[in-house]
């Protein structure tokens, strides 16, 4: 159960808060009041002279003499917009963001703790409206695509509900470009086969799009009937991350391998590490078992870069957390990584540490990866050497 969350002339609206006198004018955002520029977002009432946003603004001032032309406050229609991802963050942790002004929600496992999405819905519009005091108008169906289009049906203020098994029938009649992501480009190629309603869709075969678009193309063919099987990506603080990992030979017991592993694996997020000029705490370990992983975050006492400090307590673990179970799979995660500051210029490590690693990195930098190696690794040509999603049944391809 998807809801699609979509802001009433979004930017308009936040300027009238801000200005309560102007909302029984014709208020638009955008351009310039010299008339250049184009509209960005126009009030309801600005809407009954035909204005619409994109349009430019001369042509929009043209349409009506009294129009109020109010420059664009990015920062502050932001800020906003973060209050109400807040609370749109009450009723599920999973919200696609798309703009400022719209987000999807996936519902889906909310409705036994917040009723049904028709219930939630209504509530997150209140909530939305207590506090910022702006309306939002929402449509509710089981995917994306129908869900976005409901939205559109009952602006503004408005919640508009599709029942999933209704929506192959509320689509029939519908041109396809009023589906989003079904652009002109599109819509010719459709047109040209035929198919000018959503309902035409299905005397496509599915193949067709797909040999000339792709996976994006089979995407539509199933967005016509109400199926669009695109998830909502939730947008959790970008969670930057540098891991690399290793696909074992099956049932790997062997401890001494396992620890050459882990120090090769270490060996590597060090130098890349260092290569981007990052450093990182904390660090995610993890081993494939053969059903479902064995994992732990470990935090290093200071930032770091150094594959030694990584690799140590990459092993600490291994001490206390493996118990010979059978290893397909190792992979280490650097959690947070970001630029040294000023802090770490107390927990510097040692000279000579750096001086080790920047001949080190030079050195490969040079004559290829692992030219210079801790000794330990040299026997690390007798195991495959591949990356994991590389790694086929059939056999193992040469990693980069
Ligand atoms: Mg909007």
């Amino acid at each position: 159960m998807i809801i699609h969350a979509d802001m009433d002339a979004f930017y308009a609206s936040v300027e009238i808060r801000e200005r309560p006198e102007l909302s029984d004018k014709p208020v638009v955002v955008g351009g310039s009041a010299q008339g250049r520029g184009v509209v960005s977002a126009a009030n309801y009432v600005a809407r009954r002279f035909g204005i619409r946003s994109a349009m430019p603004m001369a042509q929009a001032i043209k349409r009506c003499a009294e129009l109020v032309v109010l420059p664009v406050r990015m920062e502050l229609y932001a800020q906003v917009s973060t209050q109400i991802q807040a609370i749109f963050h009450r009723y599920t942790p999973l919200i696609e963001t798309l703009s400022l002004d719209e987000a999807f929600l996936d519902v889906t496992r909310c409705q036994r703790l917040m009723g049904p999405p028709a219930h939630i819905a209504e509530l997150a519009k209140l909530m939305v409206f207590k506090a910022s005091g702006l309306q939002c108008s929402v449509g509710v169906s089981g995917d994306k695509t129908t869900a976005k289009y409901a939205a559109k049906l009952n602006k503004p203020d408005g919640m508009t509900i599709i029942p999933p098994w209704e929506a192959e029938e509320v689509l029939r009649n519908v041109p396809v470009i009023e589906l989003c992501g079904i652009n002109q480009g599109i819509g010719a190629f459709l047109a040209a086969r035929g198919v000018y309603t959503c309902g035409d869709m299905k005397q496509l075969p599915i193949g067709e799009l797909g040999r000339r678009f792709g996976n994006p193309g089979r995407r539509i063919w199933l967005m016509a009937q109400g199926l669009d099987p695109e998830p909502v990506r939730s947008c959790l603080p970008a969670a930057k991350s540098i891991g690399h990992g290793k696909v074992l030979a099956p049932d790997t017991r062997d401890p001494a391998m396992l620890r050459t592993y882990l120090l090769h694996m270490s060996h590597r997020l060090g130098e890349r590490l260092r290569a981007n000029r990052l450093v990182a705490q904390q660090y995610l370990f993890g081993l494939r078992l053969y059903r479902g992983w064995l994992r732990t975050i470990e935090r290093s006492l200071l930032p770091c870069d150094d594959e030694m400090v990584i690799y140590r307590l990459g092993e600490r673990w291994l001490e206390r957390g493996w118990r010979g179970q059978g290893i397909w799979q190792l992979r280490i995660v650097a959690l947070d990584p970001r630029s040294p500051c000023q802090d770490d210029l107390f927990q510097r490590k040692h000279p000579r540490r750096v001086r080790a690693h920047r001949a080190m990195d030079g050195i490969n930098a040079r004559y290829g990866a692992m030219t210079l190696t801790p000794a330990r690794l040299l026997g690390r040509s007798s195991m495959p050497d591949v990356i994991s999603p590389a790694w086929k049944p059939g056999g193992h391809r040469k990693s980069v």
